[in-house]
């Protein structure tokens, strides 16, 4: 059943674990996700970047996530990912999307908590739910450099209470060490920072970039305080993994598709084991 994520998320909260939010990039990767969360008994969150839905035909790509999230047995939110514009925000709401989160944190505070109350105004329209960023998590988005040094760039508490209250949002995501795409070492993620945050701000926090983190880092960090664990890369990596391979000897598309969603569905069980989110929906 298609839900908002602030529901899944609300509970996750009070029982200590985390939702996986898993980035789909096509139909295989999407079916995975559902099937193996069904099969684990896992709540889940499915999402999708505006620069992706444009890449894949956002009508279509939008429709099949919504039917397949309503069809499923366990409750599922979908959710765009680092948006960019209210357009999209105002795109998404009217195609299904039970959540929302408007990137804002390269812009002054200001303009960031401007644009925040705006997408929570418009989320909560449609009983859906807002996401906000807040300092800068570097690395790959979508292939794009966002550069920077993660480490330098954490989320301020002062700024993320002034954002929380002055927007309206429902759930954060702050910069705490973590980046988007593959880490070429491993992260020092600000435990600290997270618990202070969870404490003071008292909603459900994201981490981005949850893709080749210890399952122990993450753990952690859902001890002190993160309810949603973002996790794209690694699933496209695997995707392209299964394909090279399958294509070899198969030229069939439902049987080299059906290679590829056993292979994703085994990292997606991982993911939900790392979040401790087995036997929660
Ligand atoms: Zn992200």
């Amino acid at each position: 059943m298609l839900e908002p994520a602030i529901h899944l998320l609300n509970r996750a909260k009070q029982e200590g674990y985390a939702v996986p939010a898993l980035n789909f990039h096509n139909l295989e990767i999407l079916q995975a996700i559902i099937e193996t969360a069904e099969k684990e008994h896992s709540p889940v969150i499915l999402q999708i970047s505006p620069i992706y839905l444009e890449k894949i035909g956002r009508t279509a790509a939008a429709a099949m996530a919504r039917e397949a999230a309503r069809e499923a047995k366990i409750p599922v939110a979908l959710h765009l990912d680092h948006s960019n514009s209210l357009e999209w925000i105002r795109w998404a709401l009217a195609h299904g999307f039970t959540s929302v989160m408007l990137d804002a944190s390269a812009l002054p505070l200001t303009e960031n908590i401007a644009l925040a109350r705006q997408t929570a105004e418009l989320a909560h329209e449609h009983g859906a739910t807002a996401e906000a960023e807040l300092g800068h998590i570097g690395g790959v988005e979508d292939s794009r450099e966002t550069g920077a040094d993660p480490k330098k760039l954490l989320a301020d508490p002062g700024e993320a209470a002034k954002l929380v209250q002055e927007s309206g949002i429902d759930i954060l995501a702050p910069a705490v060490g973590t980046a988007h795409g593959l880490y070429k070492f491993p992260p020092k993620i600000d435990f600290r920072l997270i618990e202070e945050l969870a404490v003071a701000l008292n909603i459900p926090l994201v981490l981005h970039g949850g893709s080749g983190i210890s399952n122990d880092m993450v753990r952690e960090a859902i001890r002190r305080g993160i309810t949603k664990v973002n996790v794209g890369t690694e699933l496209k990596v695997t995707w392209a993994k299964s394909m090279a391979e399958t294509l070899i000897n198969e030229g069939e598309p439902w049987k080299v598709a059906a290679k590829a969603r056993e292979a994703i569905g085994r990292v997606v069980a991982q993911k939900i084991l790392m979040c401790a989110s087995v036997n929660r929906a």
